[in-house]
């Protein structure tokens, strides 16, 4: 008999040799219906691989991540079959799924795919998916395996590579792969297979090496899911941040100024700065003081917090002056500058504890083909903030900073969040830093102030850093895609190489606790993220412009700019559009704007002394006409629906 130690922590007993797909049917026939992959003690197997030795075993459907590899990379399978078949004489090389689908790098050799071949592969791919094919996997010594693919010099790389008795071939209808394994259990469940490009891409990555063909695909269980998975590509396109980015006149990229460097411009400064102007008052009630640090600092700052000697190599490079020996490097970071401000004079356990915001911008060395919009830049702006406490004030410490994040989230409309917490890895503890005490203090803390705020949690062990461990919050988006956000990490490893101190109640000197806290992330990112969760529509309070007025001809300038002097006096914010051009013309052009308000003025406005609202994204003529005043007084009522006024 054999133990099979299942994610929940049950151990069931089954006779050697038992598959993933015969423990699924112990379990429920339903379930045995739906699994599609497995992994044992790690190592992904097929659903009918027998089982030898105990061990934890993990079944996947559809749903598990691990499922969607599975179906993928099964998929790639059968297309690299329809491709043999249609371009005879290509050589694949390799194919993998992705985080979203699969590819097959194949050299094509003197033949080419192109966009009008797509539809005939795609159909023949769900033929044959329809012959529900089982995909076996077969032992093969080196020397067959060589044999079979001696006019593959990709493959026979590949070989050549692997151990003799660790060599497996997958087989399915007429087709067999070179494949360690990772299958569905036949080609039936594939009912919708669509290639989404293809690309040009080294062997093995190496340029020095022939360029191949990339065919990208995805596949699905069902012709709906394609169907949407196709929506939201289209969604996402419409909504690149770049592109909003953009036509919003937010921001821009200058060659001249370098790449990843972002430029704000006036409309996404003032967006920023509002952002910031909310942070800092919630901060302010919740007891942080702001700071200011330079931008660079003393090579041997970042020696002394150890990032130098991480770091460094990957970094820009320092900074020298004309004086010999002085070397700075451009801040990665604002930790060490707040430590240093923490070393200033001494403190004692009734001051603490001490928290030290700053909208620190550091700067950090990404490849340039690594560069992404705003959210993947080379200088960013930090929300940062660092909290020092005793190790008794962690708890509390801890719950006010989850508060601190909930209320940011609740007032820029995210709504869907899980927190991750990542604690030490329970089997190697030697690799941590700090006392077992103050671990498992600080994991505790995290622990219970998500528990006592009531966040639907998920625990990762292992996920630690070395020095302490953190909460993050994984953010939902409106097309469902998950971004990290708001971090908060405890840190035993730069008190100690900073040497903080406070004077306890028992008069000797104790170490404080450092937590490291954003719960924006940066600014550019969080920005990003922004734009692409709400599609540019903001909600109201941050809304750079939130109204503009559309005189129906220049005749009502003279209103026009009454109106807007008394909006400025009830301060919202918004311009006037006195151009010479249609009513139509200039609806069309707010509209691209996302203003929330269009405030049409003419001749009845002028004598009732009122405006005529239209909404952003709304048709027909503004049918409300009201007072500036009661305007006023829908605006703001509008926005204290999403902004609430931070309490602790
Ligand atoms: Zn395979
Ligand atoms: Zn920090």
């Amino acid at each position: 008999m054999i133990k099979i130690i299942l994610p929940d922590g049950s151990v069931k007993e089954f006779a050697k040799g038992t598959s993933p797909i015969e423990v699924a049917k112990s379990i429920s026939e339903g379930l045995a219906r739906n699994v599609i992959s497995a992994s044992f003690d790690g190592i992904i197997v097929e659903t009918v691989t027998p089982l030898l030795t105990d061990g934890a075993l993990i079944l996947y459907t559809w749903n598990d991540e691990g499922g969607k590899k599975a179906f993928w990379h099964s998929t790639s399978h059968v297309m690299a079959q329809v491709l043999e078949e249609m371009y005879p004489g290509i050589k694949l090389t390799l194919g993998p799924a992705i985080a979203n689908g699969f590819y097959y790098d194949i050299d094509f050799e003197d033949q080419k795919i192109t966009d009008a071949d797509f539809k005939k592969i795609e159909d023949r791919v769900l033929e044959i998916s329809r012959e529900k094919h089982e995909f076996k996997l077969r032992a093969v010594s080196k020397a067959e395996a060589l044999e079979a693919y001696k006019d593959n010099v990709y493959k026979t790389e590949l070989i050549s590579n692997l151990e003799d008795g660790t060599i497996t071939f997958c087989d399915h209808s007429t087709f067999t792969d070179l494949c360690r394994g990772g299958h569905i259990p036949n080609t039936g469940i594939i009912k919708a297979m669509k290639i989404m490009s293809v690309a040009g891409a080294y062997w093995r990555g190496d340029e020095k090496n022939k360029q191949l063909t990339r065919v990208y695909g995805i596949s699905f269980p069902k012709q709906k899911d394609l169907t949407e998975y196709l929506t939201l590509l289209e969604e996402a396109k419409r909504r690149d941040h770049r592109k909003l980015g953009k036509e919003l006149e937010l921001f821009a990229f200058s060659a001249k100024v370098g790449q990843g460097l972002p430029l704000w411009l006036p409309k996404g400064a003032a967006l920023r700065d509002r952002l910031e102007q909310f942070l800092k008052k919630a901060q302010k009630k919740a007891g942080y003081e702001q700071v200011v640090t330079p931008h660079i600092g003393q090579k041997e700052l970042y020696v002394t917090s150890g990032h130098y000697a991480k770091y460094g190599a990957d970094s820009f490079q320092p900074i020298t002056t004309p004086a010999e020996g002085e070397e700075f490097l451009l801040k990665p970071m604002n930790c060490p500058h707040h430590c240093e401000i923490y070393n200033v004079r001494p403190w004692s356990y009734k001051d603490l504890p001490k928290r030290y915001a700053e909208f620190g911008t550091v700067y950090r060395y990404e490849q340039s083909g690594e560069l992404h919009g705003l959210t993947r830049v080379r200088g960013f702006t930090q929300d940062d903030a660092h909290i020092f406490c005793t190790p008794d004030q962690l708890d509390e410490e801890f719950k006010k900073v989850i508060d601190l994040v909930l209320y940011v989230f609740s007032s820029l409309g995210f709504e869907n969040f899980t927190a991750q917490i990542s604690l030490r890895d329970k089997e190697d503890r030697e690799k941590y830093i700090g006392s077992d005490e103050n671990w498992e203090k600080a994991e505790n803390a995290i622990i219970n102030a998500s528990k006592d705020k009531g966040l639907s949690t998920v625990i990762e062990y292992g996920e630690a850093a070395f020095y302490g461990p953190k909460l993050d919050f994984m953010v939902k988006d409106a097309l469902g895609r998950q971004w990290q956000l708001g971090t908060i990490q405890v840190d035993y490893n730069l008190p100690e190489r900073f040497e903080l101190t406070y004077k306890g109640s028992d008069n000797e000197l104790h170490r404080p606790v450092m937590i490291h806290r954003a719960p924006f992330g940066s600014m550019e990112r969080f920005i990003a993220i922004l734009l692409e969760h709400t599609a540019g529509n903001f909600p109201l309070w941050l809304m750079p412009e939130q109204a503009i007025i559309l005189s129906l001809s220049e005749k009502y300038e003279n209103y026009a700019k009454k109106v807007l002097n008394s909006l400025e006096n009830h301060e919202i914010r918004a311009s006037l559009d006195n151009r010479n051009e249609t009513i139509g013309k200039k609806i069309r052009d707010a509209e691209i704007q996302k203003l929330p308000f269009m405030l049409i003025v003419g001749e009845e406005e002028e004598k009732n002394g009122t405006i005529s609202i239209r909404r952003h994204g709304q048709e027909g003529k503004g049918n409300i006409s009201v007072t500036v005043d009661k305007f006023a007084a829908i605006v703001n009522e509008e926005i204290s629906k999403t902004l609430k006024t931070f309490t602790v």
